[in-house]
């Protein structure tokens, strides 16, 4: 039976990624706290997954909270182009300031997908900017950089572009590296650098997130981008999924000695209260900007970037992220996965398992390959969510992405029910 809500919502709304005719009516929620979320009916589901990877300290964290409404108060939004804002300085300064030191410049824009959009159009009229012709772009197969036509473009092709793929322009992907095909990728990847025609090689550095939480070593990220540099191809790092503490550095870019030369973050910037897009450059880049032609100008914006009162919240979440014992938290859940990892990474219905920093991915035995439209995936989805646990699997691949404020005793709830899950697992 619908509730009043879920009928009012399927006669006006149309949700994101959600075949419409075979999906479940969402769930009404009426408030979060801390790692919950509760439901219209009384239920507290356990945001195992962050909602999307947003959130970092809990749901309504009072202290973002009062930071959104007392800059609401004060000065709502204006227009980014002529005019500036204290909320918007200091989150750039702040966040120069914990980005690798190679990081010159902060531009603003609305989500993740803008921030990947910005950090290709950077990097293309760089090279434009100097009357050189290089327009091609290396990403990694599996990659997933967002949904608008450019973040698109540099994405693996999959059933969820198909119907925009003749219009995608075309990208070098080359398989993400590892011990074993390394020679093999870095031969290719020499090739086509060698070419001069390269502007940009793009990648999620360390953790592919939405093509199931792949990992890969960061040690050969680093040889790749030491290679494109040599050959003055700009390397944009999109932390969109891993900033903000994810893989147990504040950035994953810090596992890295050769840095990147722009960087694209969101999701967790705000710790989850608003949307806001961020790519940040060197002064290099910055400096193909600076000229008396008009023509050299970034001609890119939203109504809405650097809003001050995202930038408000954004900045409360670094005063709580930066605090020693939200680090420490950190590094508990890493070592608690890792724990876990192992107590469970013998059993049958594991194909492998994986984690990183918060993240901890459980690759499951089907008789279908790994992708995101899998049959697998809902009845999972659901089998949670009946014992109020949200996880969300990507594909095969279930995984957890708590909020950091997760509690020991939370995490072993999730843990256990996982556990019996695999346990009754049909490969067992
Ligand atoms: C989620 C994600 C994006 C897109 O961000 P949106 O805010 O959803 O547009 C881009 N890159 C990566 C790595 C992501 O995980």
């Amino acid at each position: 039976m619908l509730t009043n809500l879920q009928a009012l919502d399927q006669q006006f709304i149309w949700h994101p990624f959600t075949p419409l005719l075979t999906s479940p009516a969402p769930l009404p929620i009426v408030r979060g706290e801390g790692c919950y979320l509760y439901t219209a009916d009384g239920r507290k589901i356990i945001d195992a997954i962050s909602s999307w990877w947003v959130n970092l300290h809990g749901h309504s964290h009072p202290h973002i909270a009062a930071a959104i409404a007392l800059q609401a108060h004060t000065l709502d939004h204006v227009i980014f182009a002529g005019f500036t804002h204290q909320p918007a300085i200091k989150l750039a300064q702040r966040l120069l300031e914990i980005l690798p030191t190679n990081q010159n410049k902060v531009f603003f824009s609305d989500n993740g997908s803008t921030a990947t959009e910005v950090a290709l159009k950077m990097a293309l009229q760089f090279f434009y900017n100097q009357n050189q012709r290089k327009t091609k772009i290396i990403a990694f197969e599996g990659a997933y950089h967002g949904d608008t036509f450019g973040a698109m473009s540099v994405g693996e092709r999959s059933p969820f572009n198909a119907p925009f793929q003749p219009l995608l322009f075309e990208v070098a992907f080359i398989p993400l590296p590892t011990t074993t095909n390394w020679t093999a990728v870095c031969a290719e990847f020499q090739q086509l650098i060698a070419t001069q025609e390269v502007a940009a090689f793009i990648f999620e550095p360390l953790v592919q997130g939405a093509s199931g939480m792949r990992m890969y070593e960061g040690n050969l990220l680093d040889q790749l981008i030491g290679l494109a540099q040599k050959q003055g191809v700009i390397c944009i790092a999109d932390e969109v999924m891993t900033g903000f503490g994810r893989t147990g550095k504040l950035f994953a870019s810090d596992y890295l000695t050769n840095k990147p030369d722009v960087i694209c973050l969101s999701k967790g910037i705000t710790g989850g209260f608003l949307p806001l897009g961020v790519t940040t450059c060197t002064q290099a880049i910055f400096a193909a900007y600076q000229d008396k032609d008009l023509m050299k100008t970034f001609f890119h914006g939203h109504s809405y970037t650097a809003n001050p009162i995202v930038c408000a919240a954004a900045n409360a979440n670094l005063d709580l992220l930066l605090q020693p014992s939200c680090l420490d938290s950190i590094q508990r859940i890493a070592k608690q996965h890792e724990v876990f990892a192992k107590t469970i990474g013998n059993l049958s219905a594991v194909r492998s398992i994986r984690n990183l920093g918060v993240i901890l991915a459980i690759e499951l035995e089907t008789n279908q390959e790994t992708s995101y439209i899998n049959e697998a995936r809902s009845t999972i989805y659901d089998y949670f969510l009946e014992k109020n646990i949200l996880l969300r699997p990507l594909g095969n691949v279930l995984y957890v992405l708590p909020p950091y404020c997760i509690t020991n005793e939370e995490l072993q709830t999730i843990y256990q029910a996982i556990q019996v899950f695999l346990m009754g697992s049909k490969y067992n």
